[in-house]
């Protein structure tokens, strides 16, 4: 008998769980019908701020697959259909058309939950003013570009100092525009240690952005047109036309914390390895609206990214097409930019070591990209964090220009083996002076942290 796949969400996990589990099991065994509420799918977010850049001019590029192209494959793709309720006994969908349309219930045997994440938006005075947007989705991304073609704007404020905030200040500016970026903590980029977040504001000045650490925004200040003019923090205020949110996100879990599935501390779906909502039959979950076990410190945590998402619908659809994968969990790898100064993080910095419990020595070292002499070389500040006494490779972090943030993936690699700082001294990785000095930066960083390991943890 046909069994049926209802999948909640239209993008990167949920549109790729209903693309393996079709590559898998044909139309006449398994019918498939994703719901999103929005009017685009299989897009990449992660182009948007390259979009608002320059650097990719037609938004198109981002659609990884056209809902055409998902429907000529027999999926059953019903955009801006929002799914409101989910029946866990009688195993239905409740869902609505756009614009309080029309209700349904739709049955399933299998439900892919991938409902993503919700951008934060703190409640403060004029949040909602004219001028102020988010980058959570394609329609934000074209709202924003129209702002930038319709309103006179010659400041903007970024509001937060992740990596969308970094990499949103980099899109403001190359529009010519007098950038302010607001963060709350000490430094920008809180996902490496204070001291490499230095290093990322210290470049950022130098490009002409003005960052602004350690207050929080008060109030977005509007005229008598309801347009805003400036954001107010607890210190100062900042002139702004144009306001772009980059405050972190949710998970997006409203639907299943209602329907009673299980969720972490965080907020996030909680499933076992293959991806199944823990304690049920046949309800996936994956991407942004779950949590994954950290490899490094043990711990649950929600880290919104594509590389993620993508492989968790991978799994989903392999699971339901009847095979058998699994997600063992992530290291915490990522990697960004703002204009050319590369950033990149995998494993723990020195707070999250702290808070696993975990007693730890660094190294932080300079080196260059390629060998010295070679033309184009560039400086690159390497740091590692090594497990006291044993050695093991904790976590690394990269600030550099071009060719810096990808040799991140040596310590993703090493961080999932669980190698020591000692071992990876001994890596065999390429060499030619265009491409590196012949001591790789991470092997000279794995070199000075082995030496410390010997020398102060006797
Ligand atoms: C500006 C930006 C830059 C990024 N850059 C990177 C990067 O460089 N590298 C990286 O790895 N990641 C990056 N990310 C993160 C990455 O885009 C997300 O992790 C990824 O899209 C998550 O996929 P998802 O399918 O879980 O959720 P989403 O892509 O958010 O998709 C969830 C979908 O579910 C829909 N939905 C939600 N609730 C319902 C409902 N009740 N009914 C119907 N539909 C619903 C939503 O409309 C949405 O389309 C970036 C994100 C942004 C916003």
């Amino acid at each position: 008998m046909t069994q049926r796949l209802v999948v909640i969400g239209g993008d990167a996990t949920g549109m790729s769980a209903a693309s393996q589990a079709r590559r898998r099991r044909d139309a006449g065994d398994l019918e498939i019908i994703a719901f999103e509420r929005g009017h685009h799918t299989s897009y990449s977010a992660c182009g948007i701020p390259y979009w608002v850049a320059g650097d990719v001019d037609d938004p198109n590029a981002l659609v990884a697959r056209t809902a055409e192209e998902h429907r000529a494959r027999d999926i059953d793709l019903r955009l801006g259909t929002e799914a409101v309720e989910i029946d866990l006994d009688g195993r239905r969908v409740r869902t609505r058309g756009q614009d309080g349309g029309a209700e349904a219930w739709t049955g399933f045997d299998h439900l892919v939950i991938a409902t993503g994440a919700v951008p934060v938006r703190p409640p403060i005075p004029g949040i909602d003013a004219d001028g102020v947007h988010g980058v959570q989705t394609l329609d934000d991304g074209e709202a924003l570009m129209a702002g930038i073609d319709r309103d006179v704007v010659h400041d903007a404020v970024v509001v937060g100092g992740g990596y969308i905030g970094v990499e949103m200040a980099e899109a403001m500016l190359r529009h010519g525009l007098r950038v302010t970026l607001l963060e709350r903590d000490e430094q920008p980029m809180a996902t490496l240690d204070p001291d490499m977040g230095h290093l990322v504001r210290e470049a950022m000045e130098g490009m002409g952005i003005r960052v602004e650490t350690g207050s929080a925004v008060r109030e977005v200040l509007t005229g008598g047109d309801g347009r805003v003019r400036a954001v107010a923090t607890d210190k100062d205020e900042y002139p702004a036309q144009m306001v772009v949110l980059g405050l972190g996100v949710r998970p997006e879990t409203t639907l299943a914390r209602e329907a009673g599935l299980p969720l972490g501390a965080r907020g996030g779906l909680l499933t076992d390895l293959s991806m199944r909502v823990r304690g049920t039959e046949g309800i996936w979950a994956g991407g942004d609206c779950v949590e994954v076990l950290n490899l490094v410190s043990g711990a649950l945590q929600h880290i919104a990214l594509g590389t993620h998402a993508n492989k968790h619908g991978r799994i989903i659809g392999t699971n339901i097409g009847g095979g058998y994968a699994t997600f063992p969990g992530v290291v915490g790898t990522a990697v960004s930019k703002v204009c050319d100064v590369e950033i990149a993080r995998s494993g723990l910095k020195e707070s999250q070591a702290r808070a696993a419990g975990l007693r730890y020595v660094t190294a932080v070292i300079e080196s260059t990209s390629r060998a010295g002499y070679f033309p184009g070389a560039a400086p690159m500040t390497v740091k590692i964090i090594a497990e006291h006494s044993t050695g093991r490779l904790l976590g690394l972090q990269i600030v550099g220009r071009e060719g810096a943030a990808k040799r991140v993936d040596i310590g993703a690699v090493a961080l999932t083996a669980g190698m020591t700082v000692g071992q990876m001294t001994a890596l065999d990785l390429g060499y030619a002076p265009p491409f590196s000095p012949v001591w790789d930066p991470v092997l000279v960083a794995a070199s000075k942290a082995a030496e410390k390991v010997r020398t102060t943890c006797g």
